[in-house]
C-alpha cells in the first residue's frame, strides 16, 4: 500500500536525486535551454522537504499537494509548475485516508501526466517531460494490471522513464524554451524527461 510514510520517503529521495544530479540536469538544460534545471529543482524540492519535516498529514493526498503547491510558488521555470502541477492533480487524485492501493496509484500518476499535459500542451514526441511520464505510467498500469507488487510495478515505470528519456535525444523540441532551437535542439537529451527518469527512479528505490 501507499501511506504517508511511503509518500514522503519518495518525496525526500526525489529530492536526494536531483540534488545529486543537478549537475547532469544542467548541463542538459544548458545544451538546449537556460542552464537552469538543476537549480530549479534543488531550490523545488528542498523547499519540498522542509515543508514535509514541519508538517503532519491526515491523507496520503495531502503530502503530494502540500509538495506540489510548494514547488509551484518556489520554482519559476517552466518545471515549477508542471511538476507542481502532477503532484497536486496526484494528491487530488488519490482517495482520501492515511493510505491508498496500487490501483488508486495507477490511477492518481495518470491525473498527474493528465494535468502535465493540460498545462503545458506537449504531445508525445514533442522532447519534454510527457516523454517521460507517458511511459512511465503506462508501464506502472500495465503491471498492476499484470498482478505486480509495488517494487516490481515502480521498477518498471522507471525503466521505462529511463527509455523515453534516452529517446528524447534525435527529436525536434516542440514545446518549451528548446523549442526556440528548433532543429538544433536535436542531438541532446531533454532536461525535463531526464528529471522526470530521476524522480521515478526514486519511487522505484524507496520501494525495492
Ligand atoms: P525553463 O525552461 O523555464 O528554464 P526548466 O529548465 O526548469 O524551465 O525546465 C525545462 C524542461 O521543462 C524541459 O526540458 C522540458 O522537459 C520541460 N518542459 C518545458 N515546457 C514544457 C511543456 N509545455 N510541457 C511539458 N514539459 C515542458
Ligand atoms: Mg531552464
Ligand atoms: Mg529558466
Amino acid at each position: 500500500d501507499v501511506d504517508v510514510a511511503l509518500a514522503t520517503a519518495w518525496l525526500r529521495a526525489a529530492a536526494d536525486a536531483v540534488t545529486a544530479d543537478a549537475d547532469l540536469l544542467t548541463r542538459l538544460d544548458s545544451a538546449i535551454g537556460d542552464g537552469d534545471h538543476g537549480a530549479n529543482l534543488r531550490r523545488g524540492f528542498t523547499a519540498v522537504v522542509a515543508v514535509l519535516d514541519g508538517s503532519e498529514f491526515a491523507g496520503v493526498g495531502d503530502v503530494f499537494v502540500r509538495a506540489g503547491a510548494t514547488l509551484i510558488s518556489k520554482v519559476g521555470g517552466a518545471s515549477g509548475p508542471l511538476y507542481g502541477s502532477a503532484l497536486r492533480a496526484i494528491g487530488k487524485a488519490l482517495p482520501p485516508g492515511e493510505s491508498a492501493d496500487l490501483a488508486d496509484l495507477a490511477r492518481a500518476l495518470r491525473a498527474g501526466l493528465d494535468a502535465v499535459s493540460k498545462l503545458g500542451g506537449a504531445a508525445p514526441g514533442d522532447k519534454t517531460i510527457v516523454d517521460a511520464y507517458g511511459p512511465a505510467v503506462a508501464a506502472f498500469e500495465d503491471a498492476v494490471a499484470g498482478g505486480a507488487a509495488l517494487p516490481e510495478a515502480a521498477a518498471g515505470a522507471a525503466r521505462a522513464a529511463g527509455d523515453g528519456a534516452r529517446a528524447t535525444t534525435p527529436l525536434t523540441a516542440r514545446k518549451g524554451r528548446a523549442s526556440y532551437l528548433g532543429e538544433r535542439s536535436a542531438g541532446h537529451q531533454d532536461p525535463g524527461a531526464t528529471s522526470t527518469w530521476l524522480l521515478f527512479q526514486a519511487l522505484a528505490d524507496v520501494t525495492a
